[in-house]
């Protein structure tokens, strides 16, 4: 038994250790987009750049057209590790979990991208993953969430941007459930435009409060979930959601009514999850 699991876990570590070789030092498709910089603007689901179609959750700019919008889009449409993807059947592995070191935000900017709400972070965050370390750029928020578990979707769904020097991103998902009032959420809605546009977010914003406590996690290699659907992403997702309230649940569907990408294709790829 522990020979079988150690050669599945093997497998898993060569498969992950392959998909980062050949999705970690993509083409320039990053590079592509002034003014879009080459690691965190790139990720975040800022504005498209000017010459790039507008595209959308629905309609003629929807999920199924993000491929043919712009040649830098491709993966959208042809890629093999595309997220979201619903969390199912994983193998358990006994494996390397991050270490998020976050400060307190004092302060932070909240865009509204006309995709979602993003909150840009100055202060200082950290993220070490096998062995390398990435720099907390943003979080944002999906409505519903993007990646199911076990088919179960959640109301909201907060990604934790991190980029490393190199270009490499690792992005943490933590569902949200109806339940207890959020205060970390509060300075943030508080400010949130209703349009496109940018607020100041006053007060600290306490981040490790977005984490859940012993949770266990999944992980996988994927893609963003906005165009251009770039290879590109370490995902973590943790099993166990946080809370918001009802009326903050609301609030955030009242400005994004719907901003969740389908669920792609598992194809050859691994879920992993700690087993504790
Ligand atoms: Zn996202």
């Amino acid at each position: 038994m522990t020979v079988s699991i150690r050669a599945s876990l093997l497998l898993s570590a060569l498969a992950m250790a392959g998909v980062t070789a050949a999705f970690s030092a993509p083409p320039d498709e990053e590079h592509a987009t002034p003014p879009v910089g080459p690691t965190a603007s790139s990720v975040s689901d800022t504005k498209s750049a000017p010459h790039t179609a507008h595209w959308s959750y629905g309609g003629e700019g929807g999920p199924d057209r993000w491929g043919e919008l712009a040649p830098e889009n491709k993966p959208c449409a042809i890629g093999g590790q595309q997220s979201p993807i619903d969390l199912t059947r994983p193998l358990t592995a006994s494996l390397d979990v991050p270490v998020a070191r976050w400060s307190p935000a004092n302060g932070a900017q909240v865009v509204n991208n006309g995709h979602t709400l993003q909150v840009n972070i100055t202060s200082p965050g950290s993220l070490q993953l096998d062995g390398k370390d990435y720099a907390l750029k943003q979080f944002h928020f999906h409505h519903p969430s993007e990646h199911t578990i076990d088919g179960k979707s959640f109301p909201l769904e907060i990604h934790f941007v991190h980029a490393s020097p190199d270009g490499a991103l690792a992005v943490i998902g933590v569902m949200v459930d109806g339940g207890a009032v959020n205060p970390s959420l509060n300075p943030i809605w508080a400010v949130a435009p209703a349009k496109e546009g940018t607020a100041e977010a006053a007060g600290e914003i306490n981040l490790d409060a977005f984490l859940p406590e012993g949770s266990s996690l999944y992980r996988y290699e994927g893609s963003l979930t906005t165009p251009p659907c770039s290879e590109t992403v370490h995902w973590t997702v943790m099993s166990t959601p946080i809370t918001a309230s009802p009326s903050q649940l609301a609030a955030f569907a009242q400005l994004f009514p719907m901003n969740a990408r389908p669920i792609q294709p598992l194809n050859r790829r691994f879920i992993l999850r700690t087993s504790g």
